[in-house]
This record gives structure tokens, sequence and C-alpha cells, in this order.
């Protein structure tokens, strides 16, 4: 187990995970969690004490207000229909909290944005089952309605986006939505101006760093859990702090991507490759 001062610099892991399966494709493997190792995980954190609170109660916290010793936030992309097989049940019995993106364009559908990965036939839960995971407390929140890589598309589509899949949830689920999630993870000032126009509290990006206290709400840094790292790689995932050097090392591996993804075309060759299907 780590030395992490329990909390005591209100530094908070936040996991985002993705499919809890076996089955996927070459291209999708890391992001499909064994659901035995997803068991032995969830088993773990309990085990260590770990007390679970949503994106949106993290992102709700006073500045250096106190959180939890040893608090971690579940996060799930994607809405998978196995975050309701293989995850609910696995959150239920340890009465952990989490957070689901939807991508609301795909619901009862598959993930047809996954055609990079071959996963364009990956089946996403249906309004009755986000009903039902929105009824056991899992806080929903929004991805975005098709998917699109919100830094590349015109501010007006990428309005749309984020309005459309927030009106969808709140009209559809009777809930009120608070969080964002970057699809692929990306974002710069412009998308990150748009999702807070369309009045989200916070958004999720992914820059493999702890949260800490006096983060940018509307761009939560998160930890990808990558399949087969087991419960040896978590517990190193729930201790990388968000040290000045990790910052600055997170903030020039954005822009270097960002640059590199300039040179390919946002369709056709594959922008995504070797990138988290976010
Ligand atoms: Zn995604």
């Amino acid at each position: 187990m780590s030395a992490r001062p329990d909390g005591a610099a209100g530094e908070v892991p936040v996991l985002m995970y993705h499919s809890i399966a076996t089955d996927a494709t070459r291209k999708f493997r890391r992001f499909a969690v064994d659901p035995a190792e997803f068991t032995a995980q969830m088993e773990f954190l309990a085990a260590a004490g770990y007390q679970t609170m949503t994106a949106a109660e993290l992102a709700g916290r006073e500045s250096r207000a106190p959180v939890p010793s040893r608090a971690v936030v579940l996060t799930f992309d994607d809405a998978y229909t196995d975050f309701y097989s293989a995850a609910l049940p696995v959150l239920r019995e340890h009465g952990f909290r989490a957070t689901l993106y939807v991508p609301t364009g795909y619901v009862g559908a598959t993930t047809r944005f996954n055609v990079s990965v071959g996963e364009e036939d990956r089946p996403v839960l249906s309004w009755r089952a986000l009903a039902d995971v929105a009824a056991e407390g899992i806080e929903v929140a929004a991805h975005s309605h098709s998917h699109p890589q919100l830094d590349r598309v015109p501010v007006a589509v990428a309005s749309e986006e984020v309005r459309r899949c927030r009106s969808l949830l709140e009209d559809k689920l009777g809930i009120a939505v608070d969080g964002f999630a970057y699809p692929f993870g990306f974002w710069n000032r412009a998308a990150r101006e748009t999702v807070a126009a369309a009045g989200y509290r916070y958004a999720c990006a992914v820059a493999e760093l702890m949260t800490a206290p006096g983060d940018d709400v509307l761009a939560l840094p998160r930890l990808t859990v990558n399949a087969g790292i087991g419960v040896a790689g978590l517990t190193r995932l729930l201790d990388v702090r968000p040290t000045p050097a990790r910052r600055r090392a997170a903030a020039a591996k954005r822009v270097a991507w960002q640059a590199v993804r300039r040179l390919v075309p946002p369709v056709g060759r594959d922008p995504q490759e070797g990138r988290p299907v976010t």
C-alpha cells in the first residue's frame, strides 16, 4: 500500500475505466478490463479502506475542504452494456459510488465512433438501463452526443454536441447533469469554454495525475486503468501525486499531442491510434 498521507493534501485519484469484459479486438484490448481483475481491484480498494465519491462530489468540494481519507473516484466512459452486467454488481457489493459518462448518440445502439479500433458493434446501455443506473446512485453524466474530437470541430458543432447531450440526459432520465468528460480526453481552451457555457459545473480530461485542490474543475485529470495492470498496477496509479514536474510533463504531452494530431485530418487516417478510447 502506498505511503500517501491519507488525503492530507486533498489529492484524490480519479480512475478511468472503459469496458469490463474479456472480449475485445486487439486494438481495444487494453480498454477491456477482465471482470475478475476488476473485482480484485474493487476488493483491494474496500480492504484498504478507500471511500468512493462521484466526480460531481469531488468537483463540488470547497477548495481545501476535507475529503475522506483515502478517497477515490471511479469513472466509466462510453456507457458500455457491461457496466450494468459486470461493473455495477461489484460496485453494489461494496457500496461504491461511481460516475458513468454517456455519449447520447449511441444509447441503445453501439459505439460506432470506435471504428478505428474495430469496436463499432460494442453495445451501449439503453435509456431504461441508464435510468436504473441513475436510480442506484451512480452519477450519470455527459460525454458529448456523437463522441467527436471537441478540440477539432467548429465551435458551433462543439456547442451543439455538449448541449444536446446534456438536455437528452436530463429529459430522458429526469436528472440534473453537472458533469462532462471530453471524448478521447481531447480539449483546448475553446472546448473548455464551450463546456462552461453549456452550464456544466465540471469536466474530466485525462492527464495521468491525481487531482488536487485548486485544479481547474473544467479539466480534471484522470488516471487510465489499462487492462492487465492488476491490483499492483492500481496501487501505483493511486499514488501518482501531481508534483510540479509531473504537471509540467502532462501539459507538455498534451500540447505535443495536439501538434501531432494537427498533421492528420480528423477523419481518414487514425488519429487515435495508441491513444485512450475515452
Ligand atoms: Zn469515450
